[in-house]
């Protein structure tokens, strides 16, 4: 490496450990309903960063990782796959680094991602479909010149899953003095599967007694292969964005998963909705599928008669999906009927009547 390049390799570093210093920890926001005494949910928020999603988190973990190995210099060209969240934080931080970003992303990311990825200085390019991501993403990546940051490879090695200030760690330490500070279960949902291998590996690390389950949606590859113990098994892709694969993403680690959940996307959204009105802001799809899997482990605790104690995220805001999830037109569209996943949950929530396991 040339003095040139070791100084702009230097300067690199800083301005991303500045981010990190200008950063501060996401709240752990706890949720009482009155049908459910004795079970506590509490949601880690992410989407308050700076770039609205638990992408912030990642994005600088890939540019660090591609940085120290040598692979992102001054002037290199990045590109990525995404199906957004991912690709509004990588471009935040392209421009921080004045470097060159193209998103790869499926034609139905929503418009208030492009537009931010836009404003951010970085260039969208779409395909049809979502399994063409991948191959697009490294030609032009191949063409240019330039690195691929392949989150879905990289998401759970760039990401320090033994402690200093990972995800795990501080959902972890901010339960500390809950009345049950060591939870049942912890449920996500998996996109690169990265948020899930980074609290699944803190927990056998740490020793604790809490459960990892992963809730999974329609048209994902995850579930399947995870019940099968096949990760060559592909499907048609998800309508609920940031989750749910077209295939098995080497991120995704089965071996620290204790259980998997499956639920259709009307579920997803209809409990996005009522946990954005229970929240008084939106939240995204994702969330609502978190959600929904912290209903079904919570109906199993109810029915045993047991307490329990819940955390999940929110992965990023509902604002971003006021043209799809928040849509009754393009809910209908898709032939989705939310109505009676809200009043089921309504019911569960509120009159601790009826469940979902
Ligand atoms: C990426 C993403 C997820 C899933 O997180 P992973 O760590 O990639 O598995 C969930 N929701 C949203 C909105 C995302 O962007």
């Amino acid at each position: 490496m040339s003095q040139e390049e070791r100084v702009w390799t230097r300067r690199a570093i800083e301005l991303l450990q500045a981010d990190g210093q200008r950063s501060a920890d996401t709240h752990l926001v706890k949720l009482d309903f009155v049908g459910l005494p004795g079970i506590s949910i509490y949601l880690k928020d992410e989407s308050t960063h700076p770039t609205g999603s638990l992408k912030h988190r990642l994005a600088r973990s890939l540019f660090l990782y591609g940085i120290c190995n040598g692979r992102i210099r001054k002037g290199t060209a990045l590109v990525e796959a995404s199906s957004g969240s991912t690709a509004v934080s990588e471009a935040y931080f392209a421009r921080l680094l004045d470097l060159p970003f193209t998103a790869v992303m499926p034609r139905s990311t929503s418009q208030q991602k492009v537009d931010a990825i836009t404003a951010l200085g970085g260039r969208c390019h779409f395909v049809d479909n979502a399994s063409q991501v991948y191959e697009v993403a490294e030609a032009i990546a191949a063409e240019a010149g330039g690195y691929y940051l392949d989150q879905f490879t990289y998401a759970e090695r760039a990401t320090d899953w033994r402690g200093n200030n990972n995800i795990a760690d501080s959902m972890f330490r901010q339960m500390s003095g809950e009345a049950q500070p060591v939870p049942d279960w912890v449920v996500m949902s998996a996109g690169t599967g990265g948020t899930s291998a980074t609290i699944g590996r803190y927990i056998r690390y740490r020793n604790l007694e809490t459960r990892l389950c992963v809730v999974d949606v329609e048209g994902s590859a995850f579930y399947d292969a995870w019940q099968s113990g096949d990760m060559s098994i592909t499907a048609s892709g998800s309508r609920i964005e940031g989750i749910g694969r077209p295939r098995v993403e080497p991120s995704f680690i089965p071996g620290v998963v204790d259980q998997m959940i499956q639920v259709p996307d009307a579920a997803s959204i209809a409990a996005a909705r009522v946990l954005s009105e229970r929240l008084f802001r939106r939240v995204g799809g994702s969330t609502g599928t978190n959600f929904m899997g912290v209903l079904c482990l919570a109906s199993l605790a109810k029915a045993r008669g047991e307490q329990g104690a819940f955390v999940t995220l929110v992965c990023d805001s509902g604002d971003r999906y006021s043209n799809s999830y928040y849509n009754d037109d393009w809910l209908k569209a898709q032939g989705i009927d939310i109505a009676p996943w809200r009043a089921r949950i309504e019911a569960f929530l509120d009159r601790g009547v009826g469940g979902f396991m």
